[in-house]
């Protein structure tokens, strides 16, 4: 029996979307390619709030974060970590011989504009990530607040992950001064895992040109460059799967109306948490709680696995908690195309096992 996924990546593709992932090819130099290609351009930027440009990686979202750690940082880089996935970013620079400083905060914590000022006020660094939403804690950070701080400093490079976020509440990068926003197919967007996406502005065009071993397949100056040269083509042949898919689905999106998306999406988190709160307890800081996805601490200390086992009898599944907390906490997805009838039929059969 196929497992409805409430987990915080992959999640549920629906039908007609996975069903555009068997579009016949086309050459990828045809103009055909061309114009598929700018087409999804256009319609995330719409969907980024952005008007810079757009780069697609055929890789998950990982590869375009180190792309972005190793092709724009000149001097060093400051990377901001919440939990797993910030820690990543820091490894990445490090296997990448890119000199950064690593400011973690206790997981379920956030990441403060006070404490970006303070490290950025030493001048430095030229470069920073931040994690818009922590999807191993469920915290999502405090974005706005931190954008007005790196503004302050002009010759910082802001580099945003936004994998699990993106698609499910609004982030404006272009008014919150994000020069790279970065997000995978897997997640908010609802589809196949395998295309990563991000914006590219031209203060990070005009850094990575200072920066000379930017690596190959994920070299952002690289990408930018073809595009603009070979009529929005890639340098390698890219996965043209996703892109029909991504141009279907986007065209989904636009249909809903991002507004329309948002609002669900906060819905969906509301009822999640409302129902944690009253059974188990929120993991992250109340005031910081992600909008697609929710960790509950495991207060009555049953065994996640054996839930997920039976909620998968009914086909249903959820996540253990991340890495060091397995078991103790539990994570539920509620982003993309998920709705409050799928969600409200997941908490009823939580609650109907575990009574
Ligand atoms: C899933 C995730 C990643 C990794 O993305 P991949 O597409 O799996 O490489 C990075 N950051 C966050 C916040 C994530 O949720």
């Amino acid at each position: 029996m196929h497992k409805k996924l409430f987990i915080p990546g992959p999640v549920e593709v629906r039908p007609d979307v996975l069903a555009q992932m068997a579009t016949p090819m086309i050459g990828h130099r045809s103009k055909d390619a061309s114009a598929l290609q700018h087409r999804i351009s256009d319609k995330l930027r719409q969907l980024f709030y952005t008007d810079e440009t757009i780069l697609l990686s055929t890789s998950s979202g990982s590869g375009l974060m180190e792309g972005a750690v190793r092709s724009c940082t000149a001097k060093r880089a400051a990377v901001f970590s919440v939990g797993a996935f910030g820690k990543r970013w820091w490894e990445m620079a490090d296997a990448n011989n890119v000199p950064a400083d690593l400011y973690e905060v206790e997981w379920g914590q956030t990441t403060l504009p006070e404490q970006v000022d303070e490290v950025l006020a030493s001048g430095r660094y030229d470069l920073i990530t931040v994690t818009h939403n922590e999807t191993s804690t469920g915290v999502m950070n405090p974005v706005e607040g931190i954008a007005q701080v790196v503004k302050q400093y002009p010759e910082v490079v802001f580099c945003l992950d936004a994998v699990s976020s993106m698609g499910g509440t609004k982030i404006e990068v272009d008014r919150l001064g994000v020069d790279i926003c970065i997000t995978s197919t897997q997640k908010a967007l609802g589809l196949p895992p395998g295309l990563a996406i991000c914006s590219f502005s031209r203060k990070a065009i005009a850094r990575a040109k200072q920066v000379p071993h930017r690596g190959y397949y994920l070299d952002l100056l690289s990408l930018y460059n073809y595009l603009q040269t070979k009529d929005y083509q890639y340098p390698s042949t890219p996965s043209l799967s996703h892109m029909f898919a991504l141009d279907y689905q986007l065209d989904r999106i636009m249909e809903e109306g991002l507004a329309a998306r948002f609002t669900r999406h906060t819905a969906m988190a509301e009822y999640v948490r409302a129902w944690a709160r009253k059974k188990y307890a929120l993991f992250a800081h109340e005031a910081y709680l992600s909008n697609t996805l929710t960790t509950i601490t495991n207060t009555t200390g049953f065994d996640v696995a054996a839930l997920n086992k039976d909620l998968g009898d009914r086909g249903y599944q959820i996540s253990n908690g991340y890495g060091k907390m397995k078991d103790k906490t539990f994570r539920i997805a509620h982003m993309a195309d998920c709705t409050m009838d799928e969600i409200k039929d997941l908490l009823v059969n939580i609650d109907d096992i575990l009574k």
